[in-house]
């Protein structure tokens, strides 16, 4: 999409609508820490290009190309309506259950078009879990919560040391360690927001994707789950849409800014705007409309 048949929201409809003259009022900057890299080499995980998802015939995400790092936390910002969630979806082809949801471009993981004909959608799920908003365990007990998963794909040997090597990567275990029999559903919102990472993590996927983890959580539940995504990251590699930004300053390497644009029809779509190193985005965004999200003039 280009930038001449588009025009800009106005602010009511969640955009900034600028004539560059007025004087912007200075707000406080979200601080930050110089980025660490957390690995030496910088393997692309996954791949989109020109990634675009209708529902029937609205075409709701337009054009977005980028680049997933392993083992990075790579945050998706916007606000509300730009299309995270969508792209968040058609990671793990989670889109193909809505009726009507359709997906253009290519997304490759690990260089396998995950919408290749051959490829089974169930399939790319386990090899790309999701953690939803609202914490989802199973009405079953702690234990089968975790060993579900490992059940499903065949495995019958050592559930048990999956269970507990699970629940300990989710900073679970020693919370549920002598109640594996009680129902998941009995754990308060953070621990059942762990218990579905460690359901998640017990499959082994390549990629966890996180749709809003803490917008149901209190801000020490919250704190858990950002300190437990900085261990995750070690070993997997995370995608979060994230409505808080401090969140995102927090926790990620990378930040992708997302926002709403008019086609010539009107019609309303979400684009990708700017997508760097976080420190960059929050310290040094080179478009003016990530400049005014990062700075809390809109969203
Ligand atoms: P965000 O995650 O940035 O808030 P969404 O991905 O939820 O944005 O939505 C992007 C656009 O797609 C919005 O206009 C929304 O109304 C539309 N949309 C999302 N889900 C559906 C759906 N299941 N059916 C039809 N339209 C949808």
């Amino acid at each position: 999409m280009t930038a001449e048949n588009t025009v800009e929201l106005d602010s009511e409809q969640g955009a900034p609508v600028t004539d560059g003259t007025e004087t912007r009022p200075t707000l406080p900057r979200i601080a930050m820490q110089q980025p660490k890299p957390r690995s030496e080499t910088s393997e692309t995980v996954v791949t989109l290009q020109d990634v675009g998802v209708w529902y029937g015939d609205y075409h709701a995400l337009r054009g977005v190309n980028m680049e997933v790092n392993r083992n990075e936390i790579t945050a998706l910002i916007g606000p509300s309506g730009c299309g995270k969630s969508t792209l968040l979806r058609s990671i793990n082809r989670m889109n193909d259950l809505i009726p009507g949801a359709r997906v253009g471009g290519t997304i490759e993981v690990h260089g396998t078009d995950i919408y290749g004909s051959d490829v089974d959608p169930v399939e790319v799920r386990r090899h790309i879990g999701m953690v939803f908003q609202k914490p989802n365990p199973f009405p079953k007990s702690i234990y089968d919560n975790i060993a579900y998963g490992p059940r499903v794909l065949g495995q019958k040997k050592n559930l048990d040391d999956i269970v507990e090597e699970s629940l300990t990567r989710a900073v679970l275990w020693d919370e549920v360690k002598d109640k594996l029999k009680t129902s998941g559903l009995s754990l308060s919102g953070g621990q059942q927001q762990r218990l579905c990472i460690a359901r998640c993590i017990a499959v082994r996927p390549q990629v966890i994707l996180m749709d809003e983890p803490c917008a149901s959580l209190d801000p020490i539940a919250t704190l858990k789950i950002e300190d437990l995504m900085q261990e995750l990251a070690d070993d997997y590699t995370i995608i979060i849409v994230t409505h808080n930004m401090q969140q995102a300053a927090r926790v990620s390497d990378r930040t992708a800014f997302f926002t709403a644009k008019l086609d010539e029809h009107g019609e309303r779509f979400g684009e990708l705007v700017e997508y760097d190193l976080t420190h960059s985005i929050f310290t040094q965004p080179k478009d003016q409309r990530t400049e005014d999200y990062v700075s809390g003039r809109y969203g």
